[in-house]
């Protein structure tokens, strides 16, 4: 008796942000594998399963790629409905492709439910539309974490650039996107917990863009730039975040002295 493979995305780490059709699936589990950024209150939706954690965090693997494709075979074949759940979609820096392939090979039948990305998230979060009628018209999600973080086309960008996996290396992607381009002034958004109860949220200019990393030390981030980091309107949209005690954190990166005005220097609330 073979079985299926449903892959699911789990949305930006809050359980409520899983779409009703991954609720569903879920419910219909009979094992579980699961990633380190998934809300652990989704195990309500399936208290029949086995859950499995093959957590993958920064850098290194809790289960290395090729255990987990093996592995998922292998249950495939021992059950009706596997679910290997993915923070946010699947099809973002998921690793999608390769389990998609083993179980093509292994011949067993899979299915993808999507699931909100943390750009997304990110944007909703900060109440920043990534596309902006007339002048953010392409929108890119990038990694940063290969060699040239996608920038080898030098000059050549979407309107908003949106950052996976850059929360160790701000700096770094800061130097990189001035070298392919991207102006001194530019506007950086960043985001951790996107979509979590304990979001933060920081807005930056490309040259102080490295100031953020200790905001937002050890947690999930994405770092969007361009006309998507922009605020609509003075004091609309502005990003109402709370901390794990409630307070607001949501902060302003100080300028450059040359430039510095009356706006908060520091991290003064954006809102306030
Ligand atoms: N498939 C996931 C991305 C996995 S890669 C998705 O679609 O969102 C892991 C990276 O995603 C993290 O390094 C971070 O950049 C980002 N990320 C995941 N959850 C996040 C969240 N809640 N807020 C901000 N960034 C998040």
């Amino acid at each position: 008796m073979a079985g299926r493979v449903v892959f699911i995305g789990a949305g930006p780490g809050a359980a409520d942000l899983i779409t009703l059709r991954g609720a569903a699936r879920l419910a219909e589990a009979e094992v579980v594998l699961f990633d380190a950024l998934t809300d652990p209150a989704l195990r309500s939706h399936a208290p029949q399963a086995r859950w499995i954690d093959v957590g993958k965090r920064g850098f290194g693997c809790a289960t290395g790629q090729a255990a987990i494709d093996a592995l998922l075979v292998r249950l495939a074949r021992r059950h009706r409905v596997v679910v290997r759940l993915k923070g946010g979609d699947p099809s973002v820096f998921g690793r999608l492709e390769e389990e998609l392939a083993a179980l093509a090979a292994a011949g067993i039948p899979s299915e993808v439910v999507p699931g909100v990305t943390a750009a997304l998230a990110a944007a909703a979060q900060t109440q920043r539309p990534l596309t902006r009628r007339g002048r953010g018209r392409s929108v890119s999600l990038a990694t940063a974490m290969t060699a040239d973080a996608g920038l080898a086309a030098g000059a050549a960008h979407a309107d908003t650039e949106v950052f996976y996996m850059a929360g160790r290396q701000l700096g770094v992607l800061a130097r990189r996107l001035l070298a392919a381009g991207w102006a001194a002034g530019t506007a950086v958004q960043v985001v951790s917990r996107a979509g979590c109860a304990d979001a933060v949220a920081s807005e930056h200019r490309l040259d102080t863009l490295a100031a953020a990393s200790v905001l937002h030390a050890g947690r999930p981030a994405v770092v969007t730039v361009g006309v998507g980091a922009t605020a609509v309107a003075p004091g609309v949209g502005a990003p109402v975040v709370a901390n794990v005690d409630g307070a607001p954190v949501v902060a302003r990166a100080r300028r450059p002295a040359a430039e510095a005005d009356a706006s908060p220097a520091g991290a003064a609330p954006l809102a306030a």
